[in-house]
């Protein structure tokens, strides 16, 4: 049984301001013409498309919800964490995430060395005309040069073999702690959401502690029907909602139309029991 598909429900995306490849914009009306109407704009730790993704979207007709994925270190590896209803102006959420995209721009002259050494030079001259926000040069805009200068035939193959988070190419970052992304969400009136859960690599205890800080920190929803959920994970994270009674999110992670499994509003409904993370925004 899945929710009416009347109401088509995406919240998790990304434009030019982070990493992906169409303006907030053109990301609002593809998910208009996908039949989305209610929709968030989630671009990591930046919230400068906000403006225009919701004035786009109200022109459109859908509901807006004010969004931002966060990159958290949480038991040395990185959770991400989307804030929807947001106020994209409220200050420690702005100085907390200017904080966050800070030590991106020495990171991405690490991961351009890293490839040199790989016998890749001159990938992050390289990677910068990639970046639409010279603020966020982020793993994929690496995957998009590497691609475009004929080392991997796709996006997807540049991370399986230099950029995934056990690449040789990768540079670990110490991202924001979890109880301050928490913080700066909550402060400027937003839910925080685990996103994409079954993406982390956590024993089952880790798993459990993190729900558990997550909840005792007033963390509130979780991504169960995600782009980068199988169908059975669907399930199995729409248990963990049950269990510690997070509200449920759902949203395709959309990056780009040619590299993206999923399209902005193409994911199936969520399970009826639950309790859907934007019925506590509207
Ligand atoms: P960064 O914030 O620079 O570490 O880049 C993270 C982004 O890279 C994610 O938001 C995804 O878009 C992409 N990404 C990370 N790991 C993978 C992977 N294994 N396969 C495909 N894309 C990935
Ligand atoms: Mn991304
Ligand atoms: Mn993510
Ligand atoms: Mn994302």
């Amino acid at each position: 049984m899945r929710n009416a598909p009347a109401s088509c429900v995406d919240l998790h995306c990304h434009s030019t301001v982070s990493d992906g490849v169409l303006s907030p914009e053109a990301v609002a009306r593809r998910a208009a013409a996908q039949g989305v109407n209610i929709w968030s704009l989630t671009d990591h730790d930046e919230v400068s498309g906000q403006k225009v993704a919701r004035s786009t979207a109200e022109s459109l007709g859908m509901t807006y919800l004010g969004g931002v994925e966060i990159s958290v270190t949480w038991a040395n590896q990185t959770v991400h964490i989307v804030g929807l209803g947001i106020d994209e102006d409220h200050a420690a959420l702005v100085e907390g995430l200017r904080a966050t995209r800070a030590g991106r721009a020495d990171r991405a002259k690490r991961i351009g060395d890293n490839l040199a050494k790989l016998g890749m030079p001159g990938a992050y001259e390289g990677v910068l005309p990639f970046a639409g926000n010279p603020e966020l040069i982020s793993r994929t805009h690496f995957a998009r040069y590497l691609v475009q200068a004929g080392y991997c035939p796709d996006v997807q193959t540049v991370f399986d073999r230099y950029l995934s988070d056990e690449g040789p190419a990768h540079e670990p970052m110490q991202w924001a702690k979890l109880a301050s992304a928490l913080s700066w969400i909550h402060g400027s009136g937003g839910v925080a959401v685990i996103a994409h859960p079954g993406r982390y690599h956590y024993t089952p205890t880790q798993f459990g502690a993190l729900f558990s800080e997550f909840k005792d920190l007033g963390g509130q929803g979780i991504e169960v029907v995600t782009g980068s959920h199988s169908p059975h994970q669907y399930h199995e994270y729409a248990q963990v909602a049950r269990d510690y009674g997070f509200l449920a999110s759902c949203g395709s992670d959309f990056h780009s139309p040619t590299e993206s499994r999923h399209d902005l509003g193409s994911l199936p409904g969520l399970p009826l029991d639950l309790v859907p993370a934007w019925q506590a925004l509207l």
